[in-house]
């Protein structure tokens, strides 16, 4: 499903460069549940930027469901976003004007779908994430946990085989993480969705069967449910 070879990324500040990533590789499966930890300014949201194709790499490629994101124009990249992959961040980042019905149709009205199955789509989603009667509210009139289901549902819309979550737990208390974690879950095992989370908190990390750490821009370990544990470092220089 997703294919990481030997990826950098450098940013340029002025005349210094900064090495974000170096030369990383990873092979996330179909239908896995990925968490990404590691400390502030390892490299994690980098990495999930570059997986879902909203940067390209300095050196290296990306493959996803056999798409290589190098290879893509910005539209092209624009267009795999829409239908590929779902975007849930931290702060949700829902718009303040728009309904929680609007928010989750702002990728379907993109897409030229007609109103009657917009609105179909959308009161789906809602029963899934469990908002039916919160279709007509604005977001600043929900809790934080129910503004990311609003998020997580407008992730769905195209139905995307892949979420990339960027600390969806970071600003929730314990109870309204895990009712996220727990819908994370369910639409992997339920739906097949492919999903990876960057996550500080342990245990969101406990969610995933696999979890990746990222240090200094280099993936240095992994470790899988059930014990099983790799030094990538070790491999890749094997
Ligand atoms: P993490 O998600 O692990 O906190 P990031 O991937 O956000 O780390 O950032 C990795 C490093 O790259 C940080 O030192 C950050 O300051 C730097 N960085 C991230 N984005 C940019 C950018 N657009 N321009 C310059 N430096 C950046």
């Amino acid at each position: 499903m997703i294919l990481v070879k030997d990826v950098s990324k450098v940013y340029s500040l002025g005349s210094e460069k900064f090495h974000a990533l170096k030369n990383n590789h990873i092979h996330i499966s179909k239908g896995e549940f990925v968490a990404i930890m590691g400390p502030s300014g390892s490299g994690k949201s980098t990495l999930l930027q570059l997986l879902g194709g909203l940067d390209l790499p300095t050196t290296g490629e990306i493959t996803v469901d056999g798409i290589h994101l190098n290879q893509l124009n910005e539209k092209e990249r624009t267009l795999f976003r829409r239908k590929k992959v779902g975007f849930v961040f931290q702060n949700y980042q829902l718009l303040p004007m728009m309904t929680v019905g609007e928010n989750i149709a702002l990728s379907l009205s993109a897409n030229h779908t007609s109103n009657a199955q917009m609105k179909s789509i959308v009161q789906k989603l809602l029963i899934d994430v469990n908002l039916q009667d919160k279709e007509s509210a604005f977001p600043s009139q929900l809790s934080g946990g129910q503004q990311q289901r609003v998020a997580i549902a407008r992730a769905l819309a195209m139905k995307p085989s892949l979420i990339l979550a960027d600390e969806p737990t970071g600003n929730l208390d314990q109870k309204n993480g895990a009712d996220i974690l727990k819908l994370l879950s369910k639409l992997n095992k339920e739906e097949g969705i492919t999903v990876v989370m960057v996550t500080h908190d342990q245990q969101a990390a406990q969610v995933a069967e696999r979890i990746i750490v990222v240090r200094d821009g280099l993936i240095l370990e992994e470790e899988r449910k059930g014990g099983y544990r790799n030094e990538t470092v070790a491999n890749r220089m094997a």
